[in-house]
């Protein structure tokens, strides 16, 4: 619980916009909530981790106490591989503001609003195989996005 600042996104004076070639621009410290704090701290160490249902055995995303698919409260944490595809993608911006929004749906069954990112925007396919890469946020921990694999 040391870096509970993440929750907080206050103290960041710093409103302008930096910005930096290749990928996105910025990455805003995400908001940790409790329940998810194991898999940002797993974000750390570049592992990614799932919520399975041990009542249903559904997988899901975001990660969350009460199984969204039958409300169990008993849901564990599962290491993902990092692999998934692309299920649909958006490139926005232009030059060195061009970032690429995408849904990937991972081999283990969950679907991530992400970043498609190492990549050129313009190869991108709907299908093809991507795996997870971990770029540092603004004062935050590590956010999970996808190259492709
Ligand atoms: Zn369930």
């Amino acid at each position: 619980m040391s870096t509970n600042q993440a929750t907080a996104g206050a103290s960041a004076p710093d409103a302008k916009p930096a910005t930096k070639p290749g990928g996105p621009s910025r990455i805003p410290a995400p908001r940790v909530l409790p329940e998810a704090m194991p898999f940002w701290e797993a974000a750390k160490d570049g592992r990614l981790l799932v919520k399975r249902c041990e009542d249903c055995g559904e997988t899901h995303y975001y990660p969350r106490d009460i199984c969204p698919h039958c409300m169990s409260a008993s849901t564990e944490w599962l290491e993902s591989k990092g692999l998934g595809m692309v299920y649909s993608f958006s490139t926005m911006g232009k030059e060195e503001a061009r970032y690429t929004l995408a849904y990937v749906s991972l081999d283990e069954g969950v679907t991530m609003l992400t970043n498609l990112v190492d990549c050129d925007a313009a190869a991108l396919s709907i299908g093809q195989r991507v795996k997870v890469v971990f770029k540092p946020s603004e004062g935050g921990y590590p956010v999970p996005m996808f190259a492709p694999a």
